[in-house]
């Protein structure tokens, strides 16, 4: 019996240790944000004031996987799980930017994934939503974002293709998965003069970031950047 417990100790001391890497934030993990901030997103253009400022507060590493989360603040994706990927910082901030946050807007997510980039917009907006398919990766994004205090957001399991109607209309609807064609769904759920970023085109090559805007009833496209995201699965019609 004692020698059981001997040997259980140092397991216990270990995984109290993991958790609380993840759980906390700390001067260092404060830091490397700083340091995000400055070598990825300002230097590479980004200006909003309330983009840098949310993007320096989200404790990136507590929406990542205990295996992967010393990766948090690289300058690429990580991997969160079940064939998924949190986006590389500079494309959060970028796409953040673009669709111009107010402090009032009313914003959609479609790909919770690990409830980041929900948490970006958390800071900036007081009105959150967010869907994600797959019921593991929900449960992990809503877990994520209580613990980190964004009471703001709301995360439904459903197929985002199909927007989420009962808070429509958007002021901006942020898909974070790669879709063959804006569904025609979401662009019902935008507001007039409200903005979509998607990223368009075949899953397994490069696509292309739309931002889509609607003025005067008018349904406009515009080309931004090549970039590569995970497929958005389901809906398709
Ligand atoms: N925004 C996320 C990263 C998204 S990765 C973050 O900040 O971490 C893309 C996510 O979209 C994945 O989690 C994937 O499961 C989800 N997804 C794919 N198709 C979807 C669909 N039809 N509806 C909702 N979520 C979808």
């Amino acid at each position: 019996m004692a020698m059981n417990r001997q040997r259980l100790f140092p397991v216990f001391i270990f995984l109290f240790g993991a958790w609380t890497v993840q759980a906390k934030d700390t001067d260092q993990t404060r830091l490397a944000r700083e340091e995000m901030v400055a070598k990825q997103i300002a230097a590479r253009g980004i200006e909003d004031s309330h983009v840098l400022r949310a993007m320096r507060a989200v404790p990136r590493h507590m929406f990542i996987p205990e295996n992967e989360a010393r990766f948090a603040y690289d300058d690429r994706p990580v991997p969160i799980g079940h064939g998924q990927t949190i986006s590389q910082p500079y494309v959060v901030a970028y796409m953040t930017e673009i669709a111009g946050i107010k402090p009032d807007a009313r914003v959609l997510e479609i790909g919770a994934g690990s409830g980041y980039q929900a948490a970006v917009l958390a800071e900036i907006t007081q009105e959150v939503y967010t869907i994600e398919i797959v019921p593991e990766l929900a449960r992990w994004a809503a877990s994520r974002l209580q613990l980190a205090g964004y009471d703001n957001v709301q995360v439904k399991q459903a197929d985002g293709y199909y927007g989420w109607a009962e808070h429509a209309p958007f002021d901006a609807i942020m898909v974070t998965a790669a879709a063959p064609h804006i569904p025609p769904p979401l662009i019902d759920q935008l507001k007039e003069g409200g903005k979509m970023i998607i990223p368009v085109g075949n899953p397994y090559r490069v696509q292309m970031l739309v931002l889509v805007t609607k003025q005067g009833g008018e349904v406009r496209t515009q080309n931004l950047l090549p970039v590569s995201f995970v497929p958005l699965t389901g809906g398709r019609e």
